[in-house]
């Protein structure tokens, strides 16, 4: 869609949790959100007092695990100082919206993504993606093999003030808990649902829909073109197995997920080889994202299929994918208080806006 398209005022139901909708306005003074105050991000090399710069490692908790090496480490796993659940602790402090009383076992870790303290994940090498990403899958591995009342590894990302991170050196936090996360609970159930309907997986679905979808909707009355839905028109990064896409119904204006092409429910199943184009989509994706809202601040989550017998059979229906929510307002009380969301750009528009951005060429 051109920036001369008429506006849209609609409500997008999100087609795998109907409960989640958006509503779309992008008439000029629509501007219900406030803008984030720009939060600059600490983009510094070393820091010589910063607990998670080389030559600090004593001021954390011992090192978990360490790649390539503990003695020159690139990326570090070490247990979090502030667990929000611990191998003996209550749960007064769980805020994730779960789904049922527990006892507090869980684990709570922290990643130190990259040895240089403010660098962006566009910023990183492939092969320095390729070796964090597969830091996440060995971890969650161990973690589900460690417990088999784990029911969920949450891998997530708070990157810059915005979104939430307290510690500016870039890192990224994993807590296994006993239950699953609300979203992914619904995400898992509803695409279970949709499997049993029609039996198809609903995200390899939408992933089709995105890549070939074509339609023309008229206005009933006057008959004019209201709207043309084109190829590949919430595609913003495509790689040999990995998509990055656009959600039709997003909560974030400039939401992005990505998604294994070939139907693949658990990350732990990821190949090396998969790594490898995942870390190309996911640099081109966040470098398309910096350039257009100019130093982006985010949070990543990865939805994978959640352990335990109740979800044993959702390998057919789920599929995983990495949530990338940049925050770029605050959300108003009209979005609290409804919660329907409010997004002051069409997807299909902010799509084309971040397909418009010329990348470097590849050089790693
Ligand atoms: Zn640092
Ligand atoms: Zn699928
Ligand atoms: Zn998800």
């Amino acid at each position: 869609m051109s920036d001369d398209a008429p506006p849209l005022r609609e409500i997008r139901i999100n087609p795998i949790v109907p409960n989640e909708s958006v509503l779309v306005a992008t008439a000029r003074g629509m501007r219900p959100r406030k803008a984030e105050e720009p939060a600059p991000r600490d983009t510094r090399k070393h820091v010589e007092t910063c607990p998670f710069c080389r030559g600090n490692e004593d001021k954390t908790p011992p090192t978990i695990a360490a790649y390539p090496d503990e003695q020159d480490w690139h990326i570090r796993i070490v247990e979090n100082l502030y667990p929000v659940l611990g191998d003996n602790r209550d749960t007064s402090s769980l805020v994730f919206g779960l789904q049922q009383a527990m006892d507090g076992y869980g684990r709570h870790e922290v990643l130190v993504d990259h040895r240089e303290h403010g660098i962006g994940i566009h910023e990183m090498s492939e092969a320095h993606l390729i070796m964090l990403f597969g830091a996440y899958r060995d971890r969650m591995e161990q973690l589900y093999a460690s417990n088999p009342r784990l029911k969920y590894v949450l891998v997530f990302k708070n990157f810059g003030p915005a979104a939430g991170a307290s510690i500016p050196h870039t890192h990224s936090q994993i807590i296994a808990m006993p239950v699953v996360p609300e979203n992914v609970h619904n995400e898992v159930e509803n695409s279970r649902e949709h499997y049993r309907k029609h039996h198809r997986c609903i995200f390899c679905a939408l992933i089709d829909e995105a890549l070939t979808f074509e339609a023309t909707i008229y206005d009933r009355e006057s008959g004019a073109i209201r709207r043309k839905i084109s190829v590949g028109q919430y595609v913003v990064e495509r790689g040999r197995r990995f998509i990055a896409i656009k959600p039709f119904a997003s909560r974030f204006e400039w939401e992005i997920h990505i998604l294994p092409l070939v139907h693949q429910s658990d990350y732990l199943h990821v190949t090396q080889d998969d790594l490898q184009d995942f870390a190309r989509v996911l640099k081109r994706t966040m470098a398309r994202l910096d350039t257009v809202i100019g130093g982006a601040q985010y949070n990543f989550f990865l939805h994978s299929q959640p352990r335990g017998a109740e979800h044993a059979d959702c390998g057919p229906s789920y599929h995983w994918h990495l949530e990338i929510c940049p925050r770029t307002s605050i959300p108003t009380g009209f979005e609290l208080g409804s919660g329907l969301f409010v997004s002051t750009i069409s997807p299909e528009a902010a799509a084309a806006r971040l397909r418009a951005v010329e990348l470097p060429p590849e050089s790693d």
